[in-house]
């Protein structure tokens, strides 16, 4: 993901379920969302840490304690080899079965969605997947690091959806990591509301009954 709180909006409530059920789930943040926040009395130098900090705890609120950060500058990312190469070393340090990343292709129905940075994030994951990480003489300073292929990809934030999660009964845990971002809400207490809104229309478009609460994804086989 391109920055911190990124993974909660879009795939908590499923994490939660997958560390529930005892799936080990790593967290790899390329920047450090400096350029986010609301408060102009918090020194800006100091934004990179706090929101690592909220990170974390985030993490720790849907079962997650692996959490990377591969400190790229907040706001310029762009798809270069020097971070395919880094998305690359570290799925082949956790050797995943599965990667959840942002969508490379713009939203058309959801501005928030395709901020530059997670088009650039999303395409960068997705050569990382395929064919970076999966080549053994994909960069000379991997070679080390034994190539791995990801058997499955889901993208959050994408237009077309194949994959609803009801995320109903993690739902509490999915706000409480959104709320550990603080330093990137004005006005928390109408985060709940806003994010019924959208997951249950998400809940809608699949068919489940009313009240329920989901999270979307375009999962496709990348073996
Ligand atoms: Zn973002």
């Amino acid at each position: 993901m391109a920055h911190p709180d990124d993974v909660d909006f879009g795939a908590a409530g499923t994490i939660a379920q997958w560390t529930d059920a005892g799936i080990e789930v790593s967290y790899c943040i390329i920047t450090d969302g400096d350029a986010g926040g609301f408060d102009p009395n918090v020194p800006r130098d100091e934004i990179g840490g706090i929101r690592r900090e909220e990170q974390r705890a985030a993490a720790k609120q849907v079962g997650v304690s692996d959490v990377r950060f591969l400190g790229y500058p907040d706001g310029r990312l762009a798809v270069t080899f020097e971070l395919r190469r880094d998305i690359a070393r570290v799925i082949r340090e956790v050797r995943p079965q599965r990667v959840i990343c942002q969508s490379p292709q713009r939203n058309m129905l959801r501005i928030p969605a395709s901020h530059p940075d997670h088009l650039a994030a999303g395409e960068a994951a997705l050569c990382a997947i395929y064919p970076d990480a999966r080549n053994p003489f994909a960069y000379a300073d991997l070679a080390d690091l034994p190539p791995w292929t990801v058997a499955e990809t889901w993208v959050q934030g994408y237009e077309k959806i194949n994959r609803y999660v009801d995320v109903t009964e993690t739902w509490d845990r999915k706000i409480a990591a959104l709320h550990a971002h603080a330093s990137q809400h004005p006005e928390p207490d109408g985060l709940d509301e806003r994010m019924r809104v959208w997951n249950g229309a998400n809940a809608a478009a699949a068919g489940m009954p009313a009240g329920r609460l989901a999270e979307a994804f375009w999962v496709f086989d990348t073996a």
